[in-house]
């Protein structure tokens, strides 16, 4: 049965639930549809402070953060509809979805992405070692620990030393189970120098094994151990653990925008956009951790602000003024989102394109270059660091010529 609605919104985590509760105070009908059976995303898994600082000027958990933007986008008018998968188009307007009671059809005059990042899971990263039981990625960890209260082991060794990492290390705090090790292949870890401190301190009881990577699992049928390789010696040792938790690592969770044959963005793997949010297909935007694998909440949440204004000109007939070019990254910059750019689009949310090093560099200057010339250049006050997004003021692209062919955004010395 097709029920033709205004919106639908493909999950309810922080980017979801904001665009439904802007676009619903508009009085349009607007439905979110979340496989989940509660609203929240990763964050209602997430049981630290650290959510809400640049959406909603305020410092709070995880859970408490999803339960508030869950209230707003219903107290706004938005329909959630958890224990709902969308699972593919059956046309360009019309979703297929599929819920405990049945298979259905969603047709709406805008379809908003909003289904966030997950990390890569241990096949995915080709390991090698014993199949054993007792290795988590940190959503599971977290869903396991905070959502079904379950137990993990006694002793992890943590794969990275990003943000997400150190959230790792504080659920498996809460767990009893301590973490021995983190690894990070990078020379310094990647997180803020603070977490860094503290993972070297009793309170996080984490040491961080820098140029480090894991190479082995061993133990049957539970983990008993890991081998772990310096990247620079070659020289290998045995961690005993009975736990491994692999972080970061990220891959958008992009195969609705695969099926619907979506212009995919090379860089970050997630549907290529505009800066207005609108993906390759009319009437299909994107928004979240999709488009920028991964931000924080915060950040994701500002998309659905953002995109509610060209979801509104899409659906009261308002075409885009023109052409678009691309924006790539050259390395060791990774990707960069948006990463189209429009004739008469307005910039970028927070006017910050979002982007991604490999290489930590203190001081970074980025110089933007089309067709061989240089058309914007800014030096930075803050590290271009592996592990984080790196922002870069979208005005680096104010002498964009729509004529030129594609722009890159490069890291420089000079
Ligand atoms: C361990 C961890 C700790 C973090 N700590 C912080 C922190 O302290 N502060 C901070 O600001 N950020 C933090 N983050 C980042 C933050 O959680 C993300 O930036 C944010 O959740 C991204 O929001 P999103 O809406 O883009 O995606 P998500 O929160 O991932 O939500 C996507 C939703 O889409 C649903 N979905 C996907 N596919 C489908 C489908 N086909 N059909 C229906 N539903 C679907 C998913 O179930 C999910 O609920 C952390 C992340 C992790 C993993």
């Amino acid at each position: 049965m097709t029920t033709p609605v205004d919106v639908a919104i493909v999950g309810a985590g922080p980017a979801g639930l904001t665009a439904a509760a802007a676009l619903s105070r508009d009085g349009l009908n607007v439905v979110v549809l979340e496989r989940e059976s509660a609203a929240g995303g990763i964050p209602r898994h997430s049981d630290h402070l650290g959510y809400g600082i640049r959406d909603m000027k305020t410092f709070i958990s995880g859970p408490t953060y999803a339960q508030r933007l869950t209230r707003q986008a219903i107290d706004a008018g938005a329909t959630i509809r958890t224990n709902t998968m969308v699972t593919g188009w059956a046309d360009t307007t019309t979703l297929e979805v599929t819920s405990p009671h049945g298979r259905d059809q969603l047709q709406a005059r805008a379809i908003i992405l909003a289904t966030g990042a997950r990390e890569r899971p241990r096949p995915a990263r080709m390991i090698p070692g014993d199949r054993a039981a007792g290795v988590y990625t940190t959503g599971h960890l977290q869903n396991i620990v905070h959502l079904k209260h379950g137990k993990v082991g006694r002793r992890a060794v943590v794969v990275g030393a990003e943000l997400v990492s150190y959230s790792a290390v504080l659920t498996l705090k809460h767990a009893g189970c301590q973490t021995v090790l983190m690894t990070s292949k990078y020379p310094s870890p990647e997180s803020y120098g603070v977490f860094n401190l503290a993972g070297r301190s009793p309170l996080m009881d984490a040491h961080v094994a820098t140029r480090t990577r894991l190479v082995r699992i061993i133990g049957k049928p539970q983990v008993e151990a890991v081998e772990i390789e310096n990247l620079d010696t070659a020289e290998r040792r045995i961690i005993d653990c009975d736990t491994v938790i692999l972080t970061g690592d990220w891959i958008p969770d992009h195969e609705l925008a695969r099926t619907a044959g979506l212009d995919i963005d090379p860089g970050t793997l997630g549907p290529a956009t505009d800066t207005a949010l609108r993906t390759s297909r009319p009437g299909v935007f994107a928004i979240g951790n999709l488009l920028h694998p991964v931000d924080t909440a915060d950040i994701a949440a500002l998309d659905g602000r953002h995109v509610a204004g060209t979801v509104r000109a899409f659906l009261d007939g308002r075409q885009p003024a023109g052409q678009s070019v691309p924006v790539q990254a050259q390395a060791p910059l990774r990707w960069v989102a948006p990463n189209r750019v429009r004739v008469g689009d307005a910039a970028p949310a927070r006017h910050r394109l979002l982007l991604w090093t490999d290489t930590l560099v203190r001081i970074p200057k980025v110089v933007a270059t089309q067709n061989g010339k240089v058309i914007g250049r800014r030096t930075l006050p803050w590290a271009a660091s592996p592990g984080r997004v790196f922002r870069v003021p979208s005005s680096i692209l104010d002498r964009i010529d729509y004529e030129a062919g594609p722009v890159t955004l490069a890291l420089v010395n000079d």
